[in-house]
């Protein structure tokens, strides 16, 4: 694989980053994925975006200006022969040589960027998409700034080894009685046909799909309500579903061993699939 570092494009083995990096150290990054679809970048504007809003509330610079980062993108892609894929972004707050707490001066210390592709041949024709897919609840105890894209990943690798060991696929995170999102992804249940899903705030991820999706849905005239749910509201659910840049959405038949509806993927969310894929298609770049 070719990969991007500080503004080299590199083969992945002579890629290099300081053993002192504060995203080694202390977490001390953000990241994002964008998915790729026939060659073409699926909402990069939105990622872009998230991104700048990510380092500000960090109090980051970004080390590119946007316009650089799609270029980027784009030759990562092509370098790497990627149709069906994902690119991963991450910039920390780099090193000034050694470890402290306090953030180094930003005007000496450039941050650290890393970029790779992961190839993924058919990413949306997912067999898991046609059976949907089983969920298990856990709490949330990660910090309280979810809205910012940080790479303290550990406690929702944790919720997904949960997962795995409990013979499904994600875990779906609770606070205070009510869903907060899954390890890597927006929850949202479906009644009556309408979609609900929790409201925006610092306590989850201001997903890029979730936007776009809700998106849609209204255009479809599709009802949508934006509130939080709990694990008994969403077992007794017509349907359930999860959004992600590497899921698209994602049907979910299954929540802690209780089947929804029949336990196969439900109307809404097929439909929600369907119109995701065809739209955002349209505005790949
Ligand atoms: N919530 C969390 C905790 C995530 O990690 C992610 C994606 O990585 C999402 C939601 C979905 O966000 P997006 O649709 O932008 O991929």
């Amino acid at each position: 694989r070719t990969v991007y570092v500080n503004g080299d494009y590199l083969p992945e083995t002579e890629a290099k980053v300081s053993i002192f990096d504060r995203g080694f150290l202390m977490a001390d990054g953000v990241y994002e994925v964008t998915s790729v679809l026939g060659g073409k970048l699926i909402d990069f504007d939105g990622h872009a975006k998230r991104l700048e809003r990510s380092l500000g509330e960090l109090d980051m610079a970004a080390p590119v200006t946007m316009d650089d980062l799609l270029e980027i993108h784009r030759q990562l892609v092509a370098r790497n022969g990627i149709t069906d894929g994902l690119v991963y972004l991450q910039i920390t707050r780099g090193s000034a040589g050694d470890r402290d707490f306090a953030f180094p001066d930003p005007a000496t210390t450039p941050s650290t960027i890393v970029l790779f592709t992961q190839n993924k041949p058919g990413l949306a024709q997912s067999p898991q998409a046609e059976a949907g897919i089983k969920v298990i609840s856990i709490e949330d105890i990660r910090w309280g700034r979810r809205d910012i894209k940080t790479v303290q990943l550990l406690y929702p690798s944790m919720g997904k080894m949960m997962a795995k060991k409990a013979g499904v696929d994600d875990a779906w995170m609770v606070e205070d009685g009510f869903v907060t999102e899954g390890t890597s992804n927006n929850a949202y249940i479906v009644k009556g046909g309408k979609i609900i899903t929790r409201a925006l705030s610092t306590e989850i991820l201001h997903g890029i799909t979730r936007a776009a999706v809700l998106r849609f849905a209204e255009e479809a005239q599709m009802e949508v309500e934006e509130r939080n749910f709990s694990i008994e509201e969403a077992k007794a659910a017509d349907e359930a579903f999860i959004t992600s840049a590497s899921s698209f959405v994602m049907p979910v038949v299954e929540i802690d061993g209780a089947a929804l509806g029949a336990g196969t993927p439900g109307p809404v969310a097929r439909r929600l699939r369907e119109i995701y894929l065809d739209e955002s298609l349209k505005t790949a770049v």
